[in-house]
C-alpha cells in the first residue's frame, strides 16, 4: 500500500491532470483517499489544478482536521461513501459538464440515470441513480448518498455532479471519467436510433466483471 506522502502525491498529480483535461474548473471538485486511520482529501476553495501535497487535508475517523487546510465542504458526501462502501479506497467528485448536463434531464430514469451504451461504463459504473437536489455541502445530501451508496459505487447528484468510489484511486479516477465520456455520448446520441447493450449483454458484462 502507498505511504502517506505518496499519496498526497497521487492526488496532486490527478487533481493537476483533471484541471488541464477540463474535467474540473475554478475551485470545484474534491479528491478523498481512505487511509487505515482516517482520510486524505483536498482541501476547500482551492483548484485541482494547483494543490499543494503538504497542504491536503488529514482527517481522523471522526472526520477531525488533524493536518493540513480546512477539508472540502463536500466531505460529507465522501465520509457517507466510505461509511457504506468498506471496499472504497477513494472518491472522486466533480463538476464535470457533461454529466453535469446529464444530471439536469428531467426525463432520465432517477434509479439508473445513463442507458449501458459501452461495455466500460457498465464494468466500471454499473447502475448510476439520481441524487435529488439539496444544496452543497448540505447534510441532506450527505444521507441522502448514504442511503444509495450501499448498492452503487457511483451516484449522480441532480443538477451538481457524480460521486464516484473506486478500491484505489486510479480506479476511482477511471470510472469518473468513463461516467464523463458516457455522459457526453449519451448526450450526442439524443434523438438517434441507437442500438444498446442488451439485458443479457449487460447481465453477462456484470457477472464477468463484478464491480466491487
Ligand atoms: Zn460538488
Amino acid at each position: 500500500m502507498s505511504t502517506e506522502v505518496a499519496l498526497r502525491d497521487e492526488i496532486t498529480r490527478l487533481g493537476w491532470s483533471m484541471f488541464e483535461r477540463g474535467l474540473t474548473f475554478g475551485s470545484s471538485g474534491n479528491i478523498s483517499v481512505r487511509l487505515d486511520d482516517g482520510w486524505l482529501m483536498t482541501p476547500t476553495n482551492v483548484s485541482l489544478g494547483r494543490l499543494d501535497p503538504a497542504r491536503i487535508t488529514r482527517l481522523d475517523t471522526a472526520g477531525r482536521l488533524l493536518a493540513g487546510d480546512p477539508p472540502t465542504k463536500e466531505r460529507f458526501l465522501h465520509i457517507a461513501m466510505y461509511n457504506m462502501r468498506p471496499n472504497a479506497r477513494a472518491v472522486v467528485h466533480l463538476h464535470s459538464t457533461h454529466s453535469v448536463a446529464v444530471s439536469c434531464l428531467a426525463d432520465v430514469d432517477p434509479e439508473d440515470v445513463l442507458p449501458p451504451i459501452t461495455a466500460y461504463y457498465v464494468m466500471r459504473i454499473g447502475r448510476l441513480p439520481l441524487i435529488p437536489f439539496h444544496p452543497p455541502g448540505d447534510k441532506t445530501l450527505a444521507e441522502a448518498v448514504r442511503l444509495q451508496a450501499g448498492r452503487h459505487t457511483a451516484v449522480l447528484l441532480a443538477n451538481h455532479g457524480p460521486v464516484v468510489s473506486g478500491t484505489s484511486l486510479d480506479a476511482a479516477a477511471s470510472a469518473a471519467e468513463e461516467l464523463e465520456e458516457t455522459a457526453r455520448l449519451h448526450l450526442m446520441l439524443r434523438g438517434c436510433h441507437i442500438r444498446f447493450l442488451t439485458p443479457e449483454q449487460v447481465a453477462e458484462l456484470r457477472q464477468r466483471f463484478p464491480l466491487n
